[in-house]
């Protein structure tokens, strides 16, 4: 499932491809992917307009258009769990589950999802709630304080709280937590600052690293799933495989201090963290 590291390779791989070209029409095969918005409403606001440009808010792409007399378009991407969003020459054979195509002159901007979970929308109320990007002056030490006070949810579950910092998920959450050396289930109102402060600069440089581990590998978008995303992606064939510290090691040596990395489930989800390392 993408997170904020790989929506953000996507934006800088997409944003030169895009910039500039015209949209000369939209067909949607999968009107659910624009919900709350129809096919008509979305082809109305987006045909003749030009990408202005595209960047990232937590886990969404956000593409602007160049106004249109007074009137400014942003529309929104999300990839779900198993979206993807790629240019592909426009008469080349669209993949199984493509959703949407926005026809640009020569290629085409293909949205397919397998899973239908993503999203391509105008509407953009899903963005009113977050909370500060882990790079914004406003994500301090205090900060995290302040939202985690009086609260008994542990630290791993609250960290997937979009409104606290805005896209972390499942994966870089195991990973935050190893680096801060702080215990998954540690209920998250009782840190202290020291605590939060080690949290605050994790999340950004796992964040930060995994961005940069993205944009050194060579991706191919348009390949498929496989082609895609650089964690988890078989070595074999890209010659390359993300290193994570404790997520998806179950059993296998922490790469501090050798114990075993256990497995837990909070919420649902999985969760890796080291019993030595991780006793705060
Ligand atoms: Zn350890």
């Amino acid at each position: 499932m993408p997170e904020l590291p790989e929506v953000e390779v996507l934006v800088r791989h997409l944003a030169p491809r895009l910039v500039g070209k015209r949209i000369e029409g939209v067909r949607v095969l999968h009107p659910k992917l624009l919900r709350p918005n129809t096919p008509s409403e979305l082809a109305q606001a987006l045909v003749g307009r030009v990408f202005e440009s595209v960047s990232r808010r937590a886990k969404y792409l956000l593409f602007h258009l160049t106004p249109d007399g007074s009137s400014k378009c942003l529309f929104v991407g999300h990839l779900g769990m198993t979206g993807r969003m790629f240019l592909q020459p426009r008469d080349s054979q669209l993949p199984r589950h493509t959703g949407v195509i926005l026809d640009l002159s020569n290629e085409a901007f293909v949205f397919e999802d397998p899973r239908r979970f993503g999203r391509l929308q105008l509407d953009t109320t899903s963005l009113s709630t977050l909370g500060p990007e882990p790079w914004d002056d406003k994500l301090t030490p205090k900060w995290l304080i302040d939202r985690f006070l009086g609260c008994r949810q542990s630290i791993k579950v609250k960290l997937l709280d979009q409104t606290v910092v805005a896209g972390i998920g499942n994966i870089y959450a195991s990973e935050i937590l190893h680096r801060s050396r702080i215990s998954p289930v540690h209920p998250s109102g009782t840190l202290n600052l020291h605590q939060c402060s080690q949290l605050h600069q994790s999340i950004q440089s796992i964040l930060t690293e995994a961005i940069l581990t993205g944009t050194r590998i060579p991706l191919d978008f348009a390949r498929g799933i496989e082609g895609l995303f650089y964690f988890g992606t078989d070595s074999a064939t890209t010659g390359y495989e993300e290193r994570f510290s404790v997520y998806g090691r179950l059993g296998m040596p922490c790469l501090q201090c050798g114990t075993s990395i256990q497995k837990i489930v909070q919420s649902a989800r999985s969760t890796y963290y080291c019993p030595t390392c991780q006793l705060g």
